[in-house]
């Protein structure tokens, strides 16, 4: 792909010379490094819907970046930017995350070009429905093969769609659910799917905060309580991930938007900001913050920690230098550019990368698809045996030692875990597990200097392993 006129690279050469960082320091054969980089399949499909008695033609196109393991997953996205470079880009960011995650997948990502704020529900059902029959005659959705979930501009609500679009097409295939992933709940969702990558980036900066050497290295002290931190972004996953480190005791001392941004150095009310943004679409005028009309400026505010989590390319050669931020934490995809991140890293701007600090989403879609194909609710079978032997042990120990537990205890041993227990604590595993081999390559390698090599040197290397193993030579 040429570089774009203006002479910068695009979204997916931004990502490929990321990747390359990674490449250079495992010395990979140029051949086997191209295999990995190159998206294995994309289409590109365009329909008509009829809408309001006129025929509107739509474009969409579904990559396939991997398919070492199989189903491909990855998001659908609705938005008029989406093109055919993105969401590459996209994918290819989506084998990496898996990779880095532990998660048996391999990388895919789609894109419909619309607005999905001009269209009624209805309209954007049928919409929904005829991209998920493209996509399903032509291999690229099936739970076998190909796993779609939200992305921007999409929710639970187009995703229970295009299962049923599946499961019209295929009824004989029994694991019809399995589909897609990110549905709602009463159509074969997981608990907590719906905040899985906010909980993720909360979970991953915890981690991150466990470790002193790596909190000094950034310019902090101390763990996420007290700290001041900018979102941009504040759609399904920086909602999320706003309210769960505030509840970790970090001040979100300014929310960006795209209709301005809102700051207070006290830390904003979550929960209220967001009950603002569904009312009024938008930031602007909620009561008792500071409001500034360039919200991109906002970026370059006092901070320690900054998270964009809205779109790609937001960080760039312009506004890198300017950052007062500590430490950037990519909720987003692709939120730093190539030129960008080197600015960064030279000024010793700490990122923890997208395609670890995002997964959240795909980890807890991955227990989805698991979930699914067991056909049966995670914790079904051991729930209640669980909390009767947490009563019995509470039992015995209050008739060993004659002494009463404290309360606190009685509620942890006597709960059984319930489905949201078990997909939170298996993603705060997944997500300390993953930061800790990153940073510890990190500190090992003399050659590797940012967790982003790091990262992209983990995932690499789980890939070459498999490409070699199944047989790339035959
Ligand atoms: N769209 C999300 C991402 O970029 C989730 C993908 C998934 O759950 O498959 O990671």
């Amino acid at each position: 792909m040429p570089p774009r006129k203006n002479n910068k690279p695009s979204f997916r050469q931004s990502v490929d010379m990321m990747v390359d960082r990674a490449v250079e320091v495992l010395e990979l054969e140029p051949g086997l490094a191209e295999a990995i980089k190159g998206c294995n399949a994309v289409i590109e499909v365009r329909f008509p819907v009829e809408i309001r008695g006129k025929i509107r033609v739509f474009t969409g196109w579904r990559a396939t970046h991997s398919i070492h393991r199989l189903p491909a997953k990855g998001g659908i996205r609705y938005a008029t930017a989406v093109n055919k470079d993105e969401v590459e880009a996209l994918a290819a960011l989506m084998t990496y995350k898996c990779a880095i995650v532990d998660v048996p997948f391999g990388g895919s990502k789609g894109g419909l070009c619309i607005d999905p704020r001009k269209f009624k529900r209805e309209e954007m059902q049928r919409i929904t429905r005829r991209f998920a029959k493209e996509l399903a005659t032509r291999g690229f959705l099936s739970p076998a093969t190909n796993v779609p979930a939200p992305d921007m501009g999409t929710g639970q609500r187009e995703m229970a769609w295009i299962a049923d679009t599946y499961k019209h097409l295929f009824p004989e295939d029994i694991n019809y659910t399995a589909s897609v992933t990110g549905k709602p709940v009463h159509s074969g969702g997981v608990r907590g799917r719906l905040e899985a990558t906010g909980r993720g980036v909360c979970y991953a900066l915890q981690e991150f905060f466990r470790h002193p050497e790596d909190v000094r290295a950034a310019g902090l002290d101390g763990g996420l309580d007290g700290k001041r931190i900018i979102i941009q972004g504040f759609g399904n996953v920086g909602y999320h991930a706003a309210r769960f480190l505030s509840e970790d005791g970090a001040k979100i001392v300014a929310i960006i938007e795209h209709d301005g941004a809102i700051m207070d150095k006290d830390g904003l009310p979550v929960d209220k900001v967001h009950a603002h943004m569904i009312e009024n679409g938008g930031v602007r005028e909620f009561p008792g913050a500071h409001y500034v009309e360039e919200g991109k400026a906002i970026l370059e505010e006092e901070c320690d920690i900054l998270i964009p989590a809205a779109i790609e390319e937001v960080i760039d050669k312009d506004n890198a230098p300017r950052l007062k931020a500590k430490l950037v934490a990519e909720a987003a995809n692709g939120p730093v550019t190539f030129e960008a991140d080197r600015i960064l890293r030279e000024r010793g701007v700490v990122v923890i990368p997208d395609a670890y600090l995002n997964a959240g989403g795909v980890v807890v879609s991955y227990f989805e698809w698991v979930r699914n194909l067991k056909h049966i609710r995670f914790g079904r079978m051991e729930r209640r045996l669980e909390e009767l032997r947490g009563k019995h042990t509470l039992k015995a120990i209050e008739e060993a030692t004659g002494k009463k537990v404290p309360e606190w205890i009685t509620k942890e041993l006597s709960h059984g875990p319930d489905e949201l227990d078990l997909v939170n604590s298996g993603l705060d595993d997944t997500m300390r597990l993953a930061f800790q081999q990153i940073r510890e390559l990190k500190a090992s390698s003399e050659k590797v200097e940012d967790y982003r090599t790091a990262a992209y040197v983990i995932a690499i290397e789980k890939i070459e392993r498999a490409y070699l193993e199944s047989g790339i030579y035959y």
